[in-house]
């Protein structure tokens, strides 16, 4: 590459370096294996599979139909789920296929606020979902950052929505989700988890699972799970066709084999003791950090947290969630801004997936902590030797 196209193998080069001279804590984030990386890079990217194996729309599939068998396989054996479609190509196209599955437009659905922690797909009007569907949303109690289960069984009540999504991109506390699927029982309504975040520490043992609870569960690949960029979607055997064929060919063309076969890779990573010790590690180091972001003056939501996932409050450090991810950027802390239960002032949301996966523990939790808060005093070249220096002690691909 370097030969052929230098421009792109500079940015690859200099993403690889920018990717280990910071600390990326950007909570959707995380460092996937050699062997992924060695799967996305391989010519299972050239071949075309419209179709489910033994059934595609195109020939010579009889390899990437292995590789797609042993994706699906490994991934109802890892969750317990009767029905896996490891097709869709992110996240947010998992939970178009379980709306095409379950929705016709117009239908009511409740889902998290935007405010609160919703994802686009949870019915933002710049979105197909807020666009197509009639999204009401519930919140989280303002003082406590927790969600009002009173408040979704009200409302579930009131409006009567086909759908119940539960699942955030922000929400750091374990949901409910027998609450969720009681009240999507007493009301008549589908219960869609969107468990794009958890489900790395659903797989690990370190977070509980939506499988026995949700109708139909989304999920993404690439966040505290490891694997490729994109999607997935888990449900009972009863709904198998109904939601493979929300993918295709109701959303989606040919399958990515090259990511499917990732997704088999990461699948059977996560299947490991290693990866279970990992998983709770996750846990332990972000609350961890959340106690040390706590101790350096950060107002963190809901007190703490029970998974990779924190969101706090910079502004008892005098700056407003914006300035503070900009300030720590230049340290080479990554970040992300988030909303806050309360008022219209920003936050900043992180999680431990990566750094825990470049072998940081718990040890490394105050000095990070340490870091963001001279970061945001202005210390910021200072920082960022510091931070050079402590990632470097944690290279994510050793040579
Ligand atoms: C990350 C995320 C998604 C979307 O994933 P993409 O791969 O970016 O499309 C959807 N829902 C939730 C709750 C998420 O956290």
């Amino acid at each position: 590459m370097s030969r052929q196209d230098p421009e792109i193998a500079d940015v690859v080069l200099g993403e690889m370096g920018r990717e280990a001279a910071g600390l990326q804590l950007i909570a959707a984030e995380n460092f996937c294996s050699p062997a992924v990386l060695a799967a996305l890079g391989s010519p299972l990217a050239n071949k075309y599979a419209e179709g489910y194996p033994g059934a595609r729309h195109h020939g010579g599939c009889e390899l990437v139909d292995v590789a797609e068998r042993l994706a699906v396989d490994r991934a109802t054996r890892l969750f317990g789920a009767e029905h896996a479609n490891v097709q869709p190509h992110s996240g947010s196209a998992a939970v178009l296929a379980a709306y095409a599955a379950l929705l016709r437009p117009g239908d009511k659905v409740l889902a998290m606020g935007l405010p609160y922690g919703g994802h686009l797909t949870h019915g933002s009007p710049a979105n197909f979902s807020g666009r197509w569907f009639d999204f009401i949303g519930y919140g989280v109690d303002h003082e406590s950052g927790l969600i009002d289960y009173e408040q979704v069984r009200l409302l579930a009540r009131k409006h009567r929505p086909r759908a119940i999504v539960v699942g955030s991109i922000a929400y750091p506390r374990h949901p409910d989700y027998a609450a969720f699927r009681e009240i999507a029982d007493e009301t008549g309504a589908y219960l869609i988890a969107d468990a794009a975040h958890p489900i790395g520490l659903v797989a690990g043992g370190a977070a509980p699972s939506p499988v026995p609870y949700a109708d139909v569960v989304c999920a993404t690949t690439h966040k505290v799970l490891r694997g490729p960029r994109g999607g997935m979607l888990l449900c009972g055997a009863e709904l198998a066709t109904r939601i493979d064929r929300a993918v295709f060919p109701f959303t989606q063309g040919g399958a990515q084999m090259h990511s499917v076969a990732a997704k088999a890779v990461a699948f059977g990573e996560a299947a490991t003791p290693a990866f279970r010790t990992y998983a709770h590690q996750v846990v332990t180091n972000a609350r961890a950090l959340a106690d040390a972001l706590e101790g350096q003056g950060f107002a963190v939501t809901t007190g703490g947290t029970d998974t990779h996932l924190i969101t706090a409050d910079p502004s008892p450090l005098g700056v407003e969630g914006r300035t503070a991810r900009g300030r720590l950027a230049a340290a080479g802390l990554v970040v992300d801004c988030c909303a806050l239960p309360y008022g219209d002032e920003r936050g900043i949301r992180l999680g431990t997936a990566a750094v825990t996966t470049q072998g940081m523990r718990e040890s490394e939790m105050p000095r990070i902590a340490e870091l963001f808060s001279s970061a945001l005093r202005g210390e910021g070249p200072k920082v960022a030797a510091e931070v050079r220096d402590l990632a470097g002690d944690f290279p994510p691909y050793p040579a």
